[in-house]
């Protein structure tokens, strides 16, 4: 894979004497892999050259991929001057984050309109496809594209590409959530911060935003760039393999920059290697790293569109009145969703029950009772879409967020004050969108601390496949005529297989788990048809390669609690009669035996 950087200038275009050696030109990264797959990373005012380039070089008819990471004018600005596009017979398809109501195309077609250029998007000579994307994984001929949203005052996704055995991570445009990270400290990565570093996790070469230093980012949080210092740490965090930094502030020029490059290699030691991007830069992309890349089990389509009743989603605004109640209803009035205002903890259970809101904002305090225990006693609800709701703690500052004891109470993210307005209308933005186009995920059992330290402490996660499993599930296999059969083990954030049958994978990631549903009753869990079942039609495990549209698991205890399930999966739809129940039952208890009789195996494969 190699890499090209075409501009590498943040925010606005600042060529000059003083910016020659690393460019003046704003973002815009080609990509070729080696079976030449052409990919172009944003198309700020670096585009113009490379379009030039790329029609000059050319034999036949170009064919390439464009990947927007948000529509702010140093990622777009280019797009009107890219002659590739201009050109008939040429093939392009461009990838941006879809708004909650705009598309790519509109988007772009409005820095096109007549006041802004001569020249609209219609006149385009070149075949060109718009795709909007949410964040996902999908495919680009020989690349795997998994997009992740980052931290910005707009919508803006962060690009991993994967191809010829090396790993590109492309996140501009992002600053980190926590102020500890900020600073350069990631020894107690959590949320969201912990997501972004297992998107960056084990990258060959990491293209990062690094607009400004730590000193510098105290006047500018919020702003959606990151202090160096951060940049550092997560990569080190991560894994990667070389940092390359990136979207460079306009007001810094060469010498500063070296400075920067300077001692940013002094915080990242002999491990990381750190150099800054500079325009007309070429980089060729080697497998170096030892550290695997986040699961790939189960990818989610980027490409999902989501269902228009849940974009109509209201979103709850539950917080006592003050300023920051005003803030939030600004940041959501702003995105034009609508807004319910529950008066009291009660009224927020009511409502949650009545209609499912797309995202419950709910605050350290509300009418006289603590935020975390509403959120518990939405959790415990036994059935239904409080389970599923992303429930974010709005909290008045640092020391009002108890990161711990939201864990616990199942809190899916924090807001922690203060903040700007923008800020918070992406976040709640990118929780509907995340929220429209997904399945509904397990709550945890009200016993998970107890069940996961049974799991662990029996030893058997991660241990060899062992005959006396494997002949249950090749047993369960042929009685039930399915195609696959498991014993799975619902861990913190996988459910891994101590037996498998007709799956190729170990494990998979515990979101998609039907198992993690399961293990909430002592009774078989079956999903007759998972297409038929708004709680799993758009899960990965029915969507993607597994293609799952029956389960039936009987959950199986270890030191009396819940740890798993053996479990049944076909491709299509059927019900199981009660003798079958009866049966998968006893097969089930013939695993917790084997499962109690520990580690002793006087028989092995
Ligand atoms: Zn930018
Ligand atoms: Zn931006």
């Amino acid at each position: 894979m190699r890499v090209r950087f075409w501009g590498t200038r943040g925010s606005i275009a600042k060529p000059g004497p003083g910016t020659v050696r690393y460019g003046g030109n704003t973002s815009c990264v080609q990509v070729r892999t080696l079976a030449g797959t052409l990919l172009i990373l944003d198309c700020g005012t670096g585009a113009h050259g490379l379009g030039h380039a790329l029609e000059a070089a050319r034999t036949g008819p170009l064919r390439g991929h464009i990947l927007i990471t948000h529509t702010h004018w140093d990622h777009i600005q280019g797009v009107p001057f890219f002659l590739p596009l201009f050109v008939a017979g040429n093939e392009w398809d461009v990838y941006a984050p879809r708004g909650l109501r705009e598309s790519v195309r509109e988007t772009l077609a409005g820095q096109m309109q007549y006041t802004y250029f001569p020249v609209s998007l219609d006149q385009f000579a070149a075949t060109v496809r718009f795709h909007d994307l949410v964040e996902g994984t999908f495919a680009i001929d020989d690349v795997r594209v998994t997009a992740r949203y980052l931290n910005h005052p707009a919508l803006t996704l962060g690009y991993r590409l994967e191809a010829d055995g090396v790993v590109l991570v492309y996140a501009t445009d992002h600053e980190p959530h926590s102020r500890a990270l900020a600073s350069g400290d990631a020894s107690a990565l959590a949320g969201e911060d912990r997501r972004h570093v297992e998107f960056l996790t084990g990258a060959d070469l990491l293209i990062h935003d690094a607009q400004y230093t730590a000193a510098e980012y105290r006047d500018k949080v919020g702003w959606g760039h990151s202090p160096v210092e951060s940049v550092v740490a997560a990569a080190r965090a991560a894994g990667a393999q070389r940092l390359v930094l990136f979207h460079h502030d306009p007001l810094r020029d060469d010498a500063a920059l070296d400075l920067v490059v300077a001692a940013a290699r002094r915080q990242a030691g002999p491990d990381l290697e750190v150099t800054a991007a500079a325009e007309g830069q070429t980089l060729d992309v080697v497998a170096t790293s030892v550290v695997p890349g986040p699961d790939r089990a189960a990818p989610v389509a980027a490409e999902a569109a989501p269902p228009r009743e849940m974009l109509a989603r209201s979103v709850l605004v539950a917080l006592d009145p003050g300023p920051l109640r005003e803030q939030l209803l600004a940041a959501v009035h702003a995105d034009d969703l609508t807004v319910v205002t529950p008066a009291d903890a009660a009224d927020v259970v009511a409502l949650v029950g009545e209609a499912p809101p797309s995202v419950l904002l709910l605050g350290r305090r509300i009418g006289g009772r603590d935020g975390l225990e509403v959120c518990r006693a939405l959790r415990a609800t036994p059935e239904g879409v409080a389970a599923a709701l992303p429930i974010v703690i709005v909290a008045a500052g640092e020391a009002e967020a108890d990161r711990t004891g939201g864990a616990q109470a199942g809190v899916t993210d924090w807001l922690v004050a203060p903040f700007s307005t923008l800020y918070a209308r992406t976040r709640v933005r990118a929780w509907a969108l995340r929220q429209a186009c997904r399945w509904m995920r397990a709550p945890l059992p009200p016993d998970e601390p107890e069940r996961l330290r049974a799991l662990h402490d029996s030893g058997v996660l991660d241990s060899p496949a062992e005959e006396r499993f494997d002949r249950i599930t090749r047993l369960a296999r042929r009685v039930f005529d399915v195609p696959i059969a498991l014993v799975s083990l619902v861990d913190a954030d996988r459910q891994w297989f101590k037996s498998h049958q007709g799956l190729d994978v170990r494990e998979t990631h515990r979101e998609v788990s039907f198992c993690a549903h399961a293990i909430h009753d002592d009774r078989v869990f079956i999903v007759p048809d998972a297409l038929a079942d708004p709680r799993f039609a758009d899960n990965p495990a029915v969507t993607g390669a597994i293609r799952a549209r029956f389960y039936a698991g009987r959950p199986i205890r270890m030191f009396g609690r819940r740890v798993g399930t053996l479990c049944l999966v076909d491709r299509r739809p059927r019900e199981l009669r009660d003798d079958d129940v009866r049966a998968l039952n006893d097969l089930a208890t013939l695993v917790e035996e084997e499962l109690a009789a520990g580690g002793v195996n006087p028989f092995p494969a």
